[in-house]
């Protein structure tokens, strides 16, 4: 799995819609790569926060800020690991 694999399941990881195996691929690119584990980590937070022990249901409009915010995110940790694997 490379970086823009990543990317590109971004959303599903956010709606809590992404396929379990695919999550197990998710988490070993994670174990090696700093700047995915920088924008996951930014993402479980502002989930976590977002909750606030509540059932893990985002509104529509939540979910579109938080992929506007993450992608923006991406970009500044990936500007310069766009060869990362
Ligand atoms: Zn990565």
């Amino acid at each position: 799995m490379k970086c823009t694999d990543m990317l590109a399941m971004l959303n599903d990881f956010v709606d809590g819609t992404i396929d379990p195996s695919i999550c197990a691929e998710f988490e070993r690119h994670l174990a090696g790569c700093n700047p995915c584990q920088v924008v996951v980590d930014n993402i479980r937070q502002t989930i976590t926060l977002y909750q606030n022990g509540q059932p893990y249901e985002l509104p529509a409009q939540f979910r579109q800020q938080l992929h506007t915010a993450l992608r923006a995110r991406w970009k500044e940790t990936h500007r310069t690991a766009d060869t990362n694997p």
